[in-house]
């Protein structure tokens, strides 16, 4: 099955897909990081997403579009795609819909993680990202395994985007374009909502019991 994890900045998109790429061998697609890791190349498309991505401004759908379509493409796990910071508006999910369908393939899951406002600025202003491994830790929640952390602390980095003003202009964003998006989901797919105020560990076995049935 392919799953859409769904919700605001912050809420735990990232941390939960990862757990579910190593259990259940899926492969995570961010977009993201797809456009982080076309800035870090420094090609022109590159230098504009980061311009973009650095006010806190969301880059064009044809973008986002492209670079997405050429990942799909590479897959090699069939129905076994999280989607995780996408699609955020209703233009993006329907080009998604077509896009997979060309691969005979579609979405069977949404999975919608509802934080409120408050725990979002927390979570965002202490998330920190290794760069050798990409796995991600909160400063004020994760002090331990920070410290343990195999790759050694020095590797972990804030996202340039992580800063108040950001914060607020994405969180508008979400709500104004993205979170309709639900609506056009809530026809066609298996729709679960999870409090996503709760523990990692604890949203972990709920996201578990839909890919175990
Ligand atoms: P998103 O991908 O939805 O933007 P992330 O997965 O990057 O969110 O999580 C944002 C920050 O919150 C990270 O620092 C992460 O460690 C932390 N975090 C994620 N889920 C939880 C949770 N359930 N409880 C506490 N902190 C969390």
């Amino acid at each position: 099955m392919n799953i859409i994890l769904f919700g605001p900045p912050g809420a735990g998109k990232g941390t939960q897909a990862q757990f579910i790429v190593k259990k259940y061998n899926y492969f995570q697609l961010s977009t993201g990081d797809l456009l982080r890791n076309e800035s870090k190349q420094k090609t022109p498309l590159g230098n504009k997403i980061e311009e973009l991505i650095s006010n806190g401004k969301f880059v064009s759908d044809e973008i986002v579009n492209t670079l997405l379509k050429n990942s799909i493409t590479k897959l090699k796990f069939k129905d076994r795609i999280i989607f995780d910071g996408y699609p955020r508006n209703i233009q993006q999910a329907k080009k998604l819909e077509e896009i997979l369908a060309e691969f005979d393939q579609k979405i069977s899951h949404i999975v919608y993680l509802n934080v409120t406002r408050n725990i979002i600025e927390k979570r965002i202003m202490g998330r920190v990202t290794c760069e050798k491994c990409s796995v991600t830790f909160n400063e004020f929640f994760n002090k331990k395994e920070i410290e343990l952390h195999p790759c050694g602390k020095g590797h972990l980095v804030k996202r340039k985007d992580d800063n108040y003003e950001t914060i607020i202009s994405r969180y508008d964003t979400y709500t104004n374009n993205t979170k309709p998006i639900l609506d056009f989901y809530s026809k066609n797919v298996n729709f679960i909502e999870i409090d996503g105020n709760l523990k990692i560990d604890e949203i972990t076995s709920k996201i578990s019991d839909i890919l175990e049935v």
